[in-house]
């Protein structure tokens, strides 16, 4: 069951399909009106204080949640594009091991491991198998022309037009057309 948590004010939800109600859409915070959540790896709930801020896959900032202006004093329109590890000062570990970015890195590795074994299903001449991790092929697709559509925004607005990807992000349509199937059921029944 895929559990998703508002960037914004952290309310955990589940969404069974990861779309909004019978649209297209991605989900969207139910508590704040926050255009979009993201889906949790690993089960986690934020301690009260817990402030989020929400990166793009080079690790630039595209939102800040409630309570990080009072951890930091930072405010959402001060570091909006920033790096994040420059912009909160974020030190002290190898960088191979820096931790933002094996967590950028995540989506990528996840995608290529799809294509792998479409490729491996498509040499064994396996069409079902392929059919079948097509669905994730295109989720995994939407995932990426999501923030790349969203990186445009941002750089077409620049940092005097900042309202312009508030918008963006408040209307909660970044992405590309979303899988037209539900995922495939898991094998021995529910997760
Ligand atoms: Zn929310």
């Amino acid at each position: 069951m895929p559990y998703f948590i508002c960037p914004n004010c952290k309310e955990r939800s589940v969404d069974i399909d990861a779309r909004e109600g019978f649209s297209q859409d991605a989900p969207a915070c139910h508590s704040c009106g926050f255009g979009f959540l993201f889906e949790l790896l690993d089960d986690y709930y934020p301690a009260p204080t817990t402030g989020f801020v929400a990166c793009d896959r080079e690790g630039r900032i595209l939102a800040l949640g409630r309570g990080v202006f009072e951890l930091s004093g930072w405010s959402e329109a001060d570091l909006l594009g920033a790096d994040v590890v420059a912009a909160f000062g974020l030190s002290g570990f190898d960088e191979a091991r820096n931790p933002v970015q094996l967590a950028l890195e995540q989506e990528k590795a996840v995608t290529e491991q799809i294509v792998n074994l479409v490729q491996a299903a498509r040499d064994e001449r396996d069409y079902v198998g392929e059919q079948f991790l097509g669905w994730f092929l295109a989720e995994q697709r939407e995932e990426v022309a999501s923030m790349g559509n969203l990186l445009a925004v941002i750089d077409r607005a620049g940092t005097d037009n900042l309202l312009l990807v508030e918008d963006y992000l408040a209307r909660g349509t970044p992405g590309a057309a979303a899988p037209s199937t539900p995922a495939p059921p898991a094998a021995g029944g529910a997760l």
